[in-house]
């Protein structure tokens, strides 16, 4: 019999892992490997039955285990009685001599936050989906164990699960029968990369013959109720799986490193994807209902793409501790974008990320909570505040830092020194020092001094033009070393010159595009703001759509949102702007970039709340102008819909697409976009509580589900509000509802009547991320997305004074910062 603690009931007080911790705990034990069996045949609870082994050089340490209802504990084959706090399960009188073998069988509990073992039932189908979505420190969600990534482990696993159901996890299938599934065991890995997806998936499967010899399954699966969208898409999802696979291959002296490729759309991911080592996890948005848009394609397979690379970077070669998130993300950001488009053949990727990620970059360095590429050990504390570095910073910044070590390396030095790293610690954990020593031995430049200028300091320099009577010259106001092309323009926009230059602490002059427009960073090469000079700006500002290179317009379009940020151009002017040129911009991702920044970032930031409606107004006039100029070009017709659906005021309009289900002859009214319709006629008085039930009926999907509650919680009335506040404050409510609810909440033209609700955002927000973090990033997530007044910011700056948890502090400030 095992000793068993009835732990029901009990309040939790978890605590992250410290660094001192981990490193203590790293410095002791060895050679972890696990046997885990799970049994997710319970309604209410799961069981897990952990079997953990380990070399230990002290008698005592811990095993994390968090939430568990019930634990029984065997350590090298006698019962103990479980010492567990509800987040660590205390082990003593362990083996220095011989290998330790300890087993822990719990109970647990399922969540609806995506942190953890995930349940969903469909409401289209009522079938049940039951999923382990782990990394930061949530595998002791759903099992014990020592969580860390440097305590690097093989796992043997094995589920129960309903007999319906197909089960997928990390490694290949080794048997089923009879609901039971029997895995392959892994490569080390850390505790954080293990996945499983229990459920009724619909599949398409394939297996491809490799170059070495031997064969590799792969897989698609979705939601049951998903499987017309996965059909739809099934060919193109293979197409880019397998063309990135060979490019990978290419690029990389080392193997595939795991035993399978399987790839599931999940519901109520709170990441994007996650890079589960053989069983990558995607959020199931990533699969949209009717039609995809070529962006949403696009943007898929470098998704694709980027977890594909975390097998090698991340999974293989893994961080020692959070400090090098970048070494994983920064990297996955950068392959995801050369390999979708060098090996996937989508054309053109460097625009999105000019106008799509770079800009969350720069918003993420110019705030307090900025802070380097790669920052120092010690100011990643806990696990926490690694779960803050997963930012802007770490993803957007550090990939723009690695396409101008690419470009200033020389992209075969920079692969060998790579290719060095990966193979010197395959399956293994490694630091910033390590990645340093392979690129050294693979360049005669000065690496250290680039690591030191672009990784370790927060911050972009600005590239300064001016004019020395009609010579450009160009200055750095900054401290890096940047390296970019310049392009030259006549006054009719036509190109007529391109240099690679580098700008360095001396100004350069560029005599040979005397007259002409310059813009620099034309290629998107390096990271940094831009100022044009006058005569430039004219030229450049008075034709945006006329430039034909789509890159430079996205390098211009961005830099612009980039000054009304920094205060350098007014919001008026860059809405000037959007009038003026967007509705002749000819590329959707140009189209939704610009938009996106209008309507995220500077209607709310940089519009007093009196003038709000007025600059919706403005953003839903060039919309209309901007739909009216698609002509046949359904791909801008639908990114121009999108945007109309969500600010037009004519409710007459939108209620014509809601009953032809068309935006217009030939340009079909997609789900999402149908949605946001609604939720805008909700929000001016146009839809009542019986529009929006029809609706929902009419969609009968998840997808549904939320858009209706997003509309329900957008109606003007306090009555509305109040049951939207009182249902994002329920017990229990699930990552998606609470995001939808909040997303229908904030109206920026409703000011006035969300008053109340700021403060009480304020007062409540604290005691909500008590679940997890990804809850607390939700949280986060659901700041006001409207103008606030000097009150109310001086509201926000008190409640910052007083105790407020990591992630939520973090987000605060952020948007403190944003608004300032
Ligand atoms: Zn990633």
């Amino acid at each position: 019999m095992l000793a068993r603690a009835d732990l029901r009931g009990r309040t939790l007080a978890v605590v992250s892992l410290t660094l001192d911790e981990a490193r203590a705990r790293a410095g002791v034990l060895s050679s972890v490997s696990y046997s885990l069996d799970l049994d997710l045949t319970g309604a209410e609870t799961f069981r897990s039955l952990t079997r953990v082994r380990f070399s230990s050089a002290v008698a005592e340490t811990f095993l994390e285990l968090k939430g568990a209802l019930t634990v029984s504990l065997l350590v090298n084959g006698a019962a103990v009685e479980a010492a567990y706090d509800g987040g660590r399960l205390r082990l003593t009188g362990l083996l220095t001599e011989a290998v330790n073998d300890v087993e822990v069988a719990a109970t647990l509990p399922y969540t609806t936050d995506g942190d953890g073992m995930h349940t969903f039932t469909d409401p289209a189908d009522g079938s049940r989906y039951v999923s382990a979505y782990l990394g930061m420190d949530n595998a002791a969600k759903v099992f014990a164990c020592f969580d860390q990534n440097d305590l690097k482990a093989t796992f043997a696993v094995s589920v129960s699960a309903d007999p319906a159901d197909t089960v997928l996890a990390n490694g290949a299938v080794v048997s089923h029968d009879a609901g039971r599934w029997v895995f392959a065991t892994t490569p080390p890995i850390p505790p954080a990369l293990l996945v499983v997806a229990a459920g009724p998936w619909h599949s398409v499967r394939w297996t491809a013959e490799l170059d070495s010899g031997t064969s590799l399954g792969f897989g698609w699966h979705a939601r049951r109720s998903l499987a017309t969208e996965l059909d739809r898409d099934a060919a193109e999802l293979r197409r880019t799986s397998e063309a990135c696979f060979a490019h990978y291959a290419d690029l990389i002296d080392e193997p595939f490193p795991f035993d399978s490729y399987d790839q599931v759309f999940v519901p109520g991911l709170n990441w994007g994807a996650q890079e589960m080592p053989g069983c990558v996890t995607y959020r199931d948005e990533l699969l949209p209902r009717g039609a995809i848009t070529d962006t949403q394609r696009a943007i898929r397979a470098v998704i694709i793409a980027h977890e594909m690379s975390h097998m090698w970077f991340g999974d293989s070669m893994t961080m020692t501790w959070w400090e090098d998130t970048w070494l994983q993300e920064s990297f996955a950001d950068y392959m995801g974008y050369r390999v979708a488009e060098a090996g996937a053949g989508f054309s053109d990727l460097r625009v999105e990320v000019e106008i799509g990620s770079k800009p969350w970059g720069y918003r993420a360095d110019a705030r307090r909570s900025t802070h380097p590429v790669a920052p120092l050990a010690d100011d990643v504390p806990d696990v926490d505040t690694a779960a803050t570095i997963f930012d802007g910073i770490s993803y957007a910044k550090g990939g723009a830092c690695l396409v101008q070590l690419a470009f200033w390396l020389g992209d075969e030095e920079f692969m060998a020194g790579v290719n060095r790293h990966l193979t010197r610690f395959r399956f293994a954990n490694a630091t910033l020092a390590d990645f340093v020593e392979s690129l050294e031995a693979s360049s005669t430049k000065d690496v250290r001094g680039w690591v030191e200028a672009w990784l370790r300091r927060p911050g972009f320099d600005t590239v300064v033009a001016r004019r020395e009577g009609d010579v450009p010259v160009l200055e750095r106001d900054g401290s890096r070393p940047n390296a970019f092309t310049v392009a030259a323009y006549d006054s009719a926009l036509r190109l007529v010159g391109r240099r690679r230059v580098e700008l360095g602490a001396e100004p350069l002059s560029l005599p040979e595009f005397a007259g002409l427009a310059v813009v620099p960073n034309a290629g998107g090469e390096t990271f940094a703001a831009l100022r044009f000079d006058p005569a430039s700006w004219e030229t450049l500002s008075g034709g945006l759509s006329r430039i034909e290179d789509p890159l430079v317009r996205a390098v211009l379009w961005s830099s612009t949102a980039l000054q009304v940020r920094s205060r350098d151009l007014s919001a008026d002017d860059y809405l000037d702007l959007v009038e003026a040129h967007l509705p002749a911009e000819t590329r959707a991702d140009i189209i939704e970039g610009v938009l996106s920044a209008a309507r995220s970032v500077v209607i709310p930031q940089r519009v007093p709340a009196s003038q709000a409606a007025g600059a919706v107004a403005r953003v839903a006039a060039a919309a209309a102008a901007g739909l009216a100029a698609s002509g046949e070009d359904e791909q801008r017709a639908l990114a121009w819909a999108a945007t109309l659906a969500a600010t037009s005021a004519d409710a007459e309009m939108l209620r014509g697409w809601l009953d032809t289900d068309r935006i217009a002859a030939g340009v079909p009214l997609l789900p999402t976009t149908r949605w946001e319709a609604v939720v805008r006629l909700a929000s001016l008085g146009e839809a009542d509580a019986r529009l929006i039930a029809t609706e929902r009926d009419r969609d009968g999907t998840a997808e549904g589900d939320l858009g209706a509650a997003r509309a329900l919680a957008a109606r003007p009335s306090t009555i509305a509000k109040d049951a939207a506040w009182e249902a994002m404050l329920a017990p229990g409510v699930d990552n998606r509802r609470f995001g939808a609810l909040a997303s229908g909440m904030w109206i920026p033209e409703q000011t006035h009547l969300l008053r109340p609700y700021v403060a009480d955002y304020l007062a409540e927000a604290p005691a909500l991320v008590s679940r997890g973090q990804a809850f607390a990033i939700e949280v986060g997530h659901a700041f006001p997305r409207i103008a606030l007044d000097a009150a109310q910011l001086d509201a926000l700056r008190a409640a910052l004074a007083g105790d407020v948890p990591t992630i939520l502090r973090r987000s605060w400030e952020d948007h403190l910062d944003d608004r300032e």
